[in-house]
């Protein structure tokens, strides 16, 4: 593969000369040296953007993603590599946060970003307690949680808004039972036809554009409150691992449109009282379409558990964990029974007291 050098920024502190890293407890830049606190320069507004006018790939979006690209550590002098779509990471020898200038990222920049809202120490304490709170994991791990790699990285997602009008029709069913004269049950289903237009507002439908993790992942710990969005300044991104889109706008939104059609078809049938669904047709037009190019805050766990290897992430914002954490089958097993259990006792318990009598 071609190496290209690109430049790179960092921040110093202007009382010791050390490197400055984003703090997401103080929301601000910090110097773990001498522990001056920086405010970060946050002006102006975020304007979405109509998502007819979105940016196709192109060539010098192409060419940075298929180099490796190689910059000078401006604190320590050591040529740094990143690779394909990173804009930012650590400098491996000294530590020291990089970014890629912002003039020199191809294709569309990010317009907001979700800052980290705790740090790695208090990460660790969220895994903790997040996984204790699921009920399919082995007691065993709950108690002995091996060491985990955390990583925080920054994944880039677009978010889309949309107005929505959907007419639809249908044909739903109610189930029920029927005993005939010798005591046998049967089920019965009446149809009933359904139709009408429904209106939906849609803000900030996330989509993955990374090239690290899938959106089954991300939809294991979204959402998040984009209320707390900041503008994008790159001083939030510093001294963690970022990568720019792999997947344009465009090619996007089929998954952004196949998550809005779930939910409103979900949304029409809450309006009904049914048992099944026999048919349901829905056509929907979209208005007002708009996007905002996101970073978002993930925390990656990497661990080991009776030989296998576990990725589990966890919502930088919110803390929130995924569920792809180690499972007792046991426990699942029992989940499943429980419910049969209970409509067979009853019956057991009649068995043992019709034959006492
Ligand atoms: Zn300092
Ligand atoms: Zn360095």
């Amino acid at each position: 593969m071609e190496e290209k050098k690109v430049l790179s920024m960092q921040n110093k502190c202007a009382g010791c000369g050390a490197n400055l890293v984003f703090n997401p407890k103080s929301q601000d830049l910090f110097c773990d040296k001498c522990e001056a606190h920086y405010q970060i320069e946050n002006d102006g507004q975020i304007v979405l953007h109509d998502l007819t006018q979105s940016v196709q790939k192109d060539k010098k979006y192409d060419d940075f993603v298929s180099q490796n690209k190689m910059f000078k550590c401006p604190n320590c002098g050591a040529s740094v590599m990143l690779n394909q779509f990173e804009i930012s990471k650590k400098c491996p020898y000294c530590e020291a946060g990089l970014v890629i200038e912002e003039d020199n990222f191809p294709g569309i920049k990010p317009d907001a970003v979700i800052p980290f809202q705790f740090n790695k120490e208090d990460a660790a304490k969220n895994f903790v307690n997040g996984v204790k709170k699921k009920f399919f994991v082995p007691n065993k791990f709950k108690k002995n949680m091996p060491a985990s790699d955390i990583n925080g990285i920054y994944i880039p997602a677009f978010g889309y808004s949309a107005k929505t009008t959907s007419v639809y029709d249908g044909e739903l069913y109610e189930e029920h039972e029927t005993k005939d004269a010798d005591g046998n049950s049967t089920t019965e289903r009446t149809y009933f036809k359904v139709s009408g237009t429904h209106s939906a507002e849609f803000n900030d439908v996330m989509v993955e554009s990374s090239s690290k993790i899938t959106q089954a992942e991300i939809n294991g710990f979204l959402p998040y409150k984009t209320t707390g969005r900041k503008n994008y300044s790159n001083q939030y991104i510093l001294g963690y691992s970022v990568e720019h889109y792999n997947q344009t706008v465009q090619e996007c939104v089929p998954t952004y449109k196949s998550i809005v059609t779930k939910s409103i078809r979900a949304q029409i049938l809450r309006k009904y009282e049914y048992n099944g669904v026999n048919y349901l047709n829905v056509s929907t037009e979209y208005n007002d379409e708009k996007y905002l190019y996101y970073l978002i805050p993930v925390y990656k766990f990497e661990y080991e558990y009776k030989k296998k290897k576990y990725i589990t992430y966890m919502n930088g914002q919110t803390g929130r964990v995924d569920n792809n954490v180690p499972k007792s089958g046991l426990k699942i097993a029992f989940a499943i029974l429980l419910p049969l259990l209970i409509v067979l006792i009853p019956i057991i318990i009649g068995i043992i007291l019709g034959a006492g009598d």
